[in-house]
């Protein structure tokens, strides 16, 4: 059954530069990128451990030139979660991230709840930031919001971290994030 199953699917959304190629690399392999072609829409694959199962995590990381939003969508039509990526370095960054949500939403349609997480990624440019943890995190409460779910579809998205704010710089947040993910992925399938 789906909810015994070790596959797991992320796409990552988001405009370009945010470091949506970055923080799935530095999951996948362990390195951080400062130089990535924007351009590169990759698949990753990654064996990973978490909560004592072994699990195989695709990372689908897609090209985020804002203006081809329409070729993400059979991506988001097979990924287990969407993982919505800005900077907080970038104030338009987070903007778009409402815009995709909407797109997904639409994309996704008659397939149930969307299990999502909000990243704030460059949380170490402390220095360059323009969108404060309180305004990502109320960002990603306002998109459950626009989910039309039943109580315990809610409950499932909600309970896990919806947000979270990542330095793809750091190993540990990538990990972290894309642990979360699959903990999101387990709480919608054991409502199934
Ligand atoms: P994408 O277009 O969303 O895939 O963005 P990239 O992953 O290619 O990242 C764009 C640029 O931002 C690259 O130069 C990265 O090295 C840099 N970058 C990505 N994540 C971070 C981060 O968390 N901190 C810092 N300082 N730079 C980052
Ligand atoms: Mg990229």
């Amino acid at each position: 059954s789906s909810s015994s199953s070790n596959r797991y699917c992320c796409v990552m959304l988001g405009s370009g530069g945010v470091g949506k190629s970055a923080l799935s690399i530095q999951y996948v392999q362990g390195v951080f990128v400062d130089v990535y072609d924007p351009t590169i829409m990759d698949s990753l694959l990654r064996m990973d451990t978490i909560e004592g199962r072994n699990i195989t995590m695709t990372v689908v990381d897609t090209a985020g030139q804002d203006d081809y939003i329409d070729q993400t969508t059979p991506y988001i039509r097979m990924a287990d979660v969407c993982v919505f990526v800005y900077s907080v370095t970038d104030a338009t960054s987070i903007v778009h991230v409402s815009t995709m949500f909407d797109h997904a939403l639409k994309a996704r349609q008659g397939k149930g709840p969307m299990p999502f997480l909000v990243v704030g990624n460059k949380s170490d440019l402390q220095e360059h930031r323009q969108i404060t943890v309180d305004q990502g995190r109320r960002l990603a409460v306002t998109l459950a919001g626009r989910m039309r779910l039943s109580g315990e579809e809610v409950l499932a998205v909600t309970q896990s971290p919806l947000f979270m704010e990542t330095s793809a710089k750091h190993r540990d947040d990538a990990v972290l994030l894309f642990r979360s993910a699959v903990m999101t992925i387990n709480k919608v399938r054991s409502t199934k």
